[in-house]
């Protein structure tokens, strides 16, 4: 079983600092692997753990070159070796040249599964793990809390809003993982200091074959994305607390109250 998690560094929470440019300042910020994709990564390295032929879990992420540090330490998680497409033409892109670079990156690799994240807590569109699915011709399995693969052909438990569906497709697939998959190990002294010997491979622009994008007249790089940042502003500082006093029925019925004048229920 071999499975690639997109995974992307992203700011530590707290940490996120705008530029001037409304870019997000990832030099002076501590970067770490997106929350959500270290569950994905998770979910790939029980499945190749439980896997009766073994395999392997290979991280891929488009960042700048200073993330092979924040990639070590999902090295450090207990995947074999990472790919990192890093050009500085990459800077400020927009979720359509994420999708087609990242796609471009897996034509180059062999694997029965991609695991992404629902989303990221930086740009949070929610759009790039079925972007590249979409590019790649593969079965799009979203939003899955159970991932069970055998025979050639995939099952995931995906999450609605009414509860659950059951979806089946034959491998290769791309799985968005939810956080019901279960909560991310922590990293060992071993896996830590073995994370230093494991492979990080690099990829430019220039190493990728992006002829199908650009057939399809899509530039990517910063210079070419399709929207543009352009005002920032912090969100408004929390109200004071309401604090509930009275018995337990006063209090919900004062709870009930508030939440149903604001519409909330
Ligand atoms: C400060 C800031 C400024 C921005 N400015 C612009 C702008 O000017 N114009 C514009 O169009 N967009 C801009 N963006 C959005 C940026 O393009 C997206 O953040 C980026 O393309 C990825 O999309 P996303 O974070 O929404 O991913 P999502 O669609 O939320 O990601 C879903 C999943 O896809 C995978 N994934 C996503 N990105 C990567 C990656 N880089 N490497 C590996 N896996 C990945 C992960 O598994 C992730 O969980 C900006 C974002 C930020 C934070």
């Amino acid at each position: 079983m071999r499975i690639v998690v997109l995974a992307k560094p992203v700011p530590d929470a707290g940490q996120e600092r705008l530029r001037n440019d409304f870019r997000m300042d990832r030099e002076a910020t501590t970067e770490v692997i997106n929350g959500n994709d270290e569950y994905a990564l998770e979910a790939a390295l029980k499945l190749v753990e439980a896997s009766p032929d073994g395999g392997e879990v290979v991280l891929l992420a488009m960042a700048p070159d200073h993330a092979q540090e924040t990639l070590r330490k999902g090295l450090a998680l207990g995947a074999a070796s990472a790919v990192l497409v890093t050009d500085p033409a990459l800077e400020g892109s927009c979720a359509l040249t994420t999708a087609h670079v990242l796609a471009a990156a897996l034509r180059e690799l062999s694997f029965d599964l991609v695991i992404a994240g629902v989303d990221t807590s930086d740009g949070g569109g929610g759009v790039v793990a079925a972007g590249v699915a979409a590019l790649l011709g593969l079965p799009y399995l979203s939003y899955a809390a159970r991932i069970e693969p055998s025979d050639g052909r995939v099952r995931v438990r995906r999450i609605t809003p009414n509860g659950y569906e059951v979806l089946e497709a034959p491998m290769p697939a791309l799985i968005s993982a939810t956080q019901a998959l279960g909560a991310p190990r922590y990293p060992t002294l071993k896996g830590i200091m073995g994370a230093r010997r494991k492979e990080i491979v690099i990829r430019t622009l220039a190493d990728l074959d992006l002829a199908g994008a650009r057939a399809r007249g899509v530039e990517v790089g910063g210079a070419a994305a399709t929207a543009r940042v352009t005002g920032s502003r912090p969100r408004a500082p929390r109200g004071t607390p309401k604090v509930v006093q009275g018995s337990p029925a006063e209090a919900a019925q004062e709870v009930v109250t508030f939440l149903a004048e604001r519409r909330l229920i």
